[in-house]
């Protein structure tokens, strides 16, 4: 896996890129919580299932068909996060999909079985800068751990940072620009 720290980058950049009355802070809650979720199918070690399953790690929790579903059924409580259906289904299926996305960017472990159900193969993207991250946080204060952090400072948060920082330069251009025009009864008080 990314560590969950990178996972984050991805709901945090959208939230501050987007933000808006539908891709508010609760949204963002959600979404964060999602762009961890999927590894929550580490739990499979435990019960004795196969990595290479696809019920095991990296298995269906790192689908698109899965961040789809997940996505559809967060976006039916669009109205207790204040926002909009297709907000939500959009921001929670990029929280979720991005997941597997950056795990596959990963250099190390198995590929992610991003077309499950369709195919049980796993797949890595072709660009895999991302040194895997070890499971457990102890892990991170180790010669590993340093090297972790460093390829996910240079890969993850510095191009979300830049996202981040260009979307909310776009984002208050375009609220200026949509700012109502005062009536010419206004302007003469
Ligand atoms: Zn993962």
């Amino acid at each position: 896996m990314a560590s969950a720290f990178a996972h984050l980058v991805i709901p945090a950049v959208a939230y501050v890129a987007l933000k808006s009355n539908v891709i508010n802070f609760r949204l963002f809650i959600l979404a964060a919580i999602l762009s961890v979720f999927p590894d929550v199918d580490v739990l499979a070690f435990k019960f004795g299932i196969a990595y290479e399953s696809q019920w095991g790690h990296r298995g269906f929790t790192h689908s698109l068909f899965f961040a789809a579903v997940l996505a559809l059924c967060c976006s039916l409580f669009w109205r207790k996060l204040h926002s909009h259906p297709i907000a939500v289904l959009v921001i929670c299926f990029i929280a979720c999909a991005s997941h597997a996305l950056l795990d596959g960017m990963t250099n190390g472990g198995l590929g992610v079985a991003l077309y499950w159900p369709f195919e049980h193969e796993r797949h890595f993207l072709s660009f895999r800068p991302i040194q895997v991250s070890p499971i457990g946080l102890k892990a991170f204060f180790t010669e590993r751990g340093l090297k972790v952090i460093s390829s996910e400072l240079l890969w993850v948060f510095l191009p979300g940072l830049l996202l981040a920082i260009v979307g909310i330069l776009i984002r208050l251009k375009l609220s200026k620009k949509l700012k109502p025009l005062k009536t010419q009864d206004e302007d003469a008080k």
